[in-house]
């Protein structure tokens, strides 16, 4: 029998539970090994502990080195501090993995494969922020700190280039836009050039690109890039760009990654205006949970997991509606447990 491998599982607020639930019957169908501890987090913290971290929350995390999470609701503009980036801080996350590949064939932007890897922790996200009162208005002027740090920016392209390398990527290219944030995004791109001569010359082709440059050349051609480097900004910009080349934010995994932790999440938020409808995609959680499972060295399942997912939409037709089909959640993933079942 297999060991169990003890992992904190966030529902999450909006479709969360819905898409954890449909995940969690395709991991059960998979006899995927993870001895789950259910905690709670964002908007589901604060109505249930006050809190959208909650102090057991963080412990779980803290014994287990391993979740899966939900989308979690943060308020625009005022409230409190997003869930998310404290997460990421609190067990510095400083490696975010965002794949996207086409799954369902023949559509406007077929076959793509791209791996979009953002820096997590550093850059404007670090929410250093304020206003500045101008007779009476208050917030007369706002302003952020970015900060990028030379040893920040040499760990995250250092996972990037050994990524590449252990994932067979040609080509790597490094966004910026150092030429008007010379500072902040310069020492990102200055890092990265002379990281490449010291150590990786050859192993991979190393180019650099403007991020509004790569922007436009992801829409016109995106088959020229393999794998993509860049701060948080950028990165969090781009690949919700990236995971809309493969049909949306339905489709998107992400993998949060640091020395001493690893979350996996779906790219999209909580969908407030879908939730409780059944109606929310769980692909690309369950392409999250398919990451964790490389992640814990169970690639079979890992693969299993995506081939399932692959012959449920392809073969089976059976897609959510932002797909353009009429499955709800539970249709979807009753398709989808009996693809498992079938591979067993
Ligand atoms: P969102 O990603 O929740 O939704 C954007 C659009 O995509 C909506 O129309 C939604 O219905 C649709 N959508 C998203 N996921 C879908 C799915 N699985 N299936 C079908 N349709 C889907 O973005 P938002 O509306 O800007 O944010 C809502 C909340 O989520 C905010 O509070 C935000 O802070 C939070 N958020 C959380 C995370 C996270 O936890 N990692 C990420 C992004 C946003």
């Amino acid at each position: 029998m297999t060991t169990p491998i003890p992992a904190t599982l966030i529902p999450g607020d909006g479709i969360g539970p819905e898409i954890v639930d449909a995940t969690l019957a395709a991991l059960d169908a998979l006899g995927a090994p993870f001895a789950w501890d259910r905690q709670i987090a964002g908007l589901g913290g604060v109505q249930a502990a006050g809190d959208p971290l909650p102090q057991a929350t963080l412990d779980s995390i803290r014994r287990t080195r391993l979740a899966l999470k939900g989308p979690l609701e943060t308020p625009s503009g005022g409230g409190y501090r997003s869930s998310n980036v404290r997460l990421r801080e609190e067990f510095q996350l400083y490696a975010n993995l965002r794949p996207a590949r086409t799954l369902i064939p023949g559509g406007r932007f077929d076959k793509i494969d791209l791996l979009v890897v953002r820096e997590n922790l550093e850059g404007l996200y670090i929410g250093h922020e304020h206003y500045v009162q101008i007779d009476d208005d208050p917030h007369a002027v706002a302003m952020a700190t970015g900060i990028n740090t030379r040893a920040g920016s040499r760990r995250i392209l250092e996972y990037a280039f050994d990524t590449a390398i252990a994932t067979g990527r040609k080509k790597v290219t490094l966004v910026h836009k150092a030429n008007i944030m010379k500072a902040l995004t310069g020492i990102f791109l200055e890092t990265g050039e002379r990281l490449y001569a010291e150590r990786y010359q050859g192993k991979f082709q190393l180019e650099t690109v403007i991020v509004d440059a790569c922007a436009m050349k992801l829409v016109l051609n995106p088959w020229q890039f393999d794998m993509l480097v860049t701060t948080n900004l950028f990165g969090d910009i781009l690949s919700d760009l990236v995971a809309g080349l493969v049909g949306g934010l339905g489709m998107a995994p992400g993998a949060n990654i640091g020395k001493d932790a690893a979350i996996f999440e779906a790219v999209h938020g909580s969908a407030p205006d879908i939730a409780g409808k059944g109606i929310a995609n769980p692909v690309a959680i369950m392409l999250a949970a398919a990451l964790m499972l490389e992640h814990v060295q169970l690639p079979d399942l890992a693969r299993r997991l995506r081939e399932a997912i692959d012959a449920t939409l392809n073969i089976d037709q059976v897609r959510t509606g932002d797909l353009g089909g009429k499955a709800g959640t539970a249709q979807f993933t009753q398709a989808l447990v009996a693809r498992i079942k079938a591979t067993a």
